[in-house]
């Protein structure tokens, strides 16, 4: 239940991640060069504006009118052979797969990337039930190996060194001790991975776009291994959230175009795979469209935009937070900025530190495909958090008293004269120990003699005048 959730405090969940500072900073490093690289793709292409305007019109209103194109997809997609399944919540998700894999005596799935099965814990769920799933995106299966959670949406194992992956290797697919060489281990992953193909017998994936207007299904991966996954089974689950459409068939070249662009700076991904209906009559393919908790977000008219994201994974890779602090201190299935919109959404009290976890420069919003005003919408949390009364209550005093000298010119004024004076005579010991965790890293300028409002009155150039009321408006 989401009810009993922990609750995540994101400054202690980082501070591992933060007090690594090579790991830290070459995390920061790598995410950096995908950043630039997103730029030189979204530059070469005149366009690239028009087209994020043409994104978000069209998510704007497949999301406004989202009941209408949910059925229209169910009626073609069965039209075409198709089973659609409905799940309210993560729970009935979990159970409609298993009731499949149960029913035709599965007892290994494979299963390309996808972020819904983490949101929903189904890897947990049929491991639990008695069923081997094996992540087949080799980010996915590093971290699978490893018995951790992807760190990042598009990228999994971005948190991972070559050196860890291959001492995880070396304990888990036998390869040579202290080989670190990518070449080497992505042979070794492919070799595999490829026995697991062909055990597999029923093959999972996600789904990047579902079209309404013919009721086909697109995933989106560089490996092919969403191809290779459901191309030897018999049958082919794919579980998608419900926000996942696109009215038509046409619109989908506005989101390949933008995607892997936004995503790793690629023109387009290596394998952009379209699913029809089954593929024979002797074949099934399942649909599970997934609601979860995206129909209270569309219910929300602040929050309603957060619904159109592609999950390009651009607005973590541009974050200086994420950056800095690495995707699991966000405890959350999609971190990074779009994560701590989405997290509060399903549970704000549990998710409550994370609208914190962000410096408001904007850089997500900035990158953003399907142009998501996402730090307006992570300070629209912390309004909404705190007329909950879910902000620590030292916080909200500071911020109250803030406001009241901010509101008041005098005050400020006395204020600015006390700190500057103050700071002068009294011991550094006063701002710098060891309760003050700010100052740490940190060193207070040297008072200035004056405050500008009084610099500027003794040197404004002569014959001007202080700027009216009815002129600053
Ligand atoms: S919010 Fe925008 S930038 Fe972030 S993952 Fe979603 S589509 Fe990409």
């Amino acid at each position: 239940m989401t009810s009993t959730l922990p609750i995540v405090d994101h400054p202690s969940a980082a501070r591992e991640f933060v007090t690594n500072e090579p790991r830290s900073h070459w995390h920061d490093d790598s995410l950096w060069f995908v950043r630039s690289k997103r730029d030189k793709q979204a530059q070469s292409i005149p366009e690239w504006e028009y087209l994020r305007e043409q994104a978000s019109t069209i998510k704007n209103h497949t999301i406004a009118k989202l009941p209408e194109y949910l059925q229209q997809f169910e009626a073609n997609a069965t039209r075409l052979g198709a089973v659609v399944h409905w799940a309210a919540d993560a729970e009935e998700h979990n159970r409609i797969v298993l009731d499949l894999l149960r029913r035709n005596d599965t007892l290994r799935i494979v299963k390309s990337k996808s972020m819904l099965t983490e949101e929903c814990g189904l890897n947990e769920y049929l491991i639990d039930n008695g069923i081997e799933v094996v992540d087949t995106d080799l980010g996915e299966r590093i971290v699978q190996l490893r018995g951790e959670t992807p760190s990042h949406i598009v990228l999994p194992a971005i948190h991972i060194k070559k050196e860890e992956v291959g001492d995880t290797f070396h304990k888990y697919l036998g390869t040579r001790a202290g080989e670190s060489d990518p070449q080497v281990l992505t042979e070794a992953a492919r070799g595999h991975l490829r026995g697991k193909f062909l055990s597999g017998e029923v093959g999972i994936t996600g789904v990047n776009f579902a079209i309404a207007d013919t009721g086909g299904l697109v995933v989106c991966t560089n490996e092919g291994n969403a191809d290779l996954g459901v191309s030897l089974p018999r049958i082919h689950i794919a579980c998608m959230g419900i926000e996942k459409l696109v009215p038509r068939f046409q619109d989908l070249s506005v989101f390949t175009r933008l995607l892997a662009r936004s995503a790793t700076g690629q023109p387009i991904t290596s394998y952009t795979s379209h699913f029809h209906g089954p593929r024979d009559e002797n074949s099934e393919l399942h649909i599970v469209l997934v609601d979860n908790g995206r129909s209270k977000i569309r219910d929300s008219k602040t929050f309603r935009e957060s619904l159109n994201c592609i999950r390009c994974g651009a607005c973590m890779n541009t974050c200086p937070v994420y950056r800095r602090s690495g995707g699991h201190s966000y405890r959350a299935t999609v971190p990074g900025p779009i994560g701590s919109v989405l997290g509060p959404a399903k549970n704000a009290k549990a998710h409550k530190s994370l609208p914190f976890a962000c410096s408001l420069c904007g850089s997500c919003t900035d990158v953003c495909p399907v142009k998501i005003p996402l730090h307006h919408q992570l300070l629209a949390w912390r309004k909404v958090l705190v007329g909950k009364r879910l902000v620590a209550w030292n916080k909200r005093m500071a911020m109250k008293a803030a406001s009241f000298l901010f509101c008041n010119p005098t005050l400020f004024a006395a204020a600015g004269y006390l700190g500057r004076v103050s700071l002068k005579v009294l011991p550094k010991s006063l701002t710098h120990n060891p309760f003050n965790t700010w100052a740490k890293d940190r060193d207070l300028p040297e008072p200035p003699k004056e405050s500008f409002h009084e610099w500027y009155a003794k040197n404004r150039p002569s014959g001007s005048e202080t700027i009216s009321k009815e002129e600053r408006s």
